[in-house]
């Protein structure tokens, strides 16, 4: 019975992270369309070049981009024993067409990991490095409640502008903790674009639970703990699944 899992979650959650390390311990292919898309931009395909703008902003790649890309790479030989999806689907649409895409390939496994918006944000926030010694500023202070209500409200109303500022607030009140110098944005994470993924998320992403909350291999795992447990929680959740969906649960009944 193959292993087709997808995970949900906010950015930020360590999706990427633990379905590497899932997949790479059970012998099956992590799919990221994340990945996937910085690949194709690298080498300047096609879609690459069409994809490039849309990425730098934090927004979504249209659907009919997205679908057949995903459809091809699942259909490869390495994924026929089961994948790992990570970052798609993001739009009801994709889900939809990933459902049509499963016909006759065994159950697909819905893990959602939990993060508390506040959680979500201090992770984000903290995605700084130092610009005198490079130190990875990974685990700074948690925000004021203070900030990080107005960082939640501000997002949810779409001001980016004031979201953007009280982020950036957030992150210049810290210091390296190693040399005490200034701590600068990872180049590759802006405040903007990262605000606007997490906008994108809630209105684009998060109806994907919804969708598929009802079903028998639905699973919500606490994202809000250390990586190894969170592994661990994946891990339990995924087998219950997978029983569940082949029908055995050791008991010998269907
Ligand atoms: P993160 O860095 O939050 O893990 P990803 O690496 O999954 O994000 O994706 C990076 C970008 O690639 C997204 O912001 C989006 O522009 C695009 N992208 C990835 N997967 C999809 C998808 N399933 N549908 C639309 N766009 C996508
Ligand atoms: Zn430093």
């Amino acid at each position: 019975m193959p292993l087709n899992l997808i995970m949900l979650g906010p950015p930020g959650a360590g999706k990427g992270t633990q379905a590497e390390r899932f997949a790479r311990g059970r012998g099956i292919p992590k799919v990221s369309t994340g990945d996937i898309l910085r690949d194709a931009v690298h080498g300047r395909t096609e879609i690459g070049n069409r994809v490039m703008a849309i990425m730098d902003r934090g927004e979504l790649v249209s659907d009919d981009v997205m679908i057949p890309v995903v459809r091809e790479r699942l259909e490869r030989p390495d994924a026929r024993t089961g994948f790992v999806l990570d970052g798609f689907p993001r739009t009801v649409a994709q889900a939809e067409a990933l459902d049509s895409f499963m016909d006759g390939r065994g159950a697909l496994i819905v893990v959602d990991i939990v993060v508390p918006e506040a959680e979500i944000l201090r992770r984000l926030g903290s995605r700084m490095i130092c610009r005198d010694c490079g130190a990875n500023a990974g685990s700074a202070a948690e925000p004021t409640a203070a900030v990080a209500d107005h960082v939640t409200r501000a997002t949810g109303s779409g001001v980016a502008a004031e979201a953007v500022a009280a982020v950036s607030a957030l992150a210049e009140s810290e210091r390296c903790r190693r040399c005490g110098g200034r701590l600068v944005q990872r180049a590759d994470d802006s405040d903007a674009v990262v605000l606007e993924r997490l906008k994108v998320y809630h209105r684009q992403t998060e109806p994907l639970v919804q969708y598929y909350r009802h079903r028998p291999t639905f699973r919500s795992v606490n994202g809000a703990q250390s990586p190894d447990q969170v592994a661990e929680a994946l891990a339990r959740a995924i087998d219950g699944a997978h029983l569940n969906a082949t029908g055995s649960d050791g008991s010998g009944r269907p």
